[in-house]
């Protein structure tokens, strides 16, 4: 596992993106369903995490860039 949030039901295509379709980063266990618009760009809507980010399931540099995460997403 690279990341926190590499696991079911996220997934790489075939072209290697990510696609990040539940957030384990701010989520929880279960995950945080991601904006679904924000899947296929692989970074969490709510929280900004990216699959960059390490070292995984940081909650605390998941919420310095939440709102950075959020400019980015909805502009
Ligand atoms: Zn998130």
């Amino acid at each position: 596992m690279e990341h926190v949030n590499d696991k079911d039901p996220n997934f790489y295509g075939d072209d290697g993106r990510f696609f990040l379709v539940r957030c384990f980063a701010c989520g929880g266990d279960r995950g945080r369903e991601n904006w679904s618009c924000a899947v296929a760009t692989g970074c969490c809507a709510f929280c900004g995490w990216t699959p960059a980010d390490t070292p995984p399931g940081s909650e605390e540099s998941a919420k310095r860039k939440r709102d950075d995460g959020l400019r980015q997403v909805f502009g």
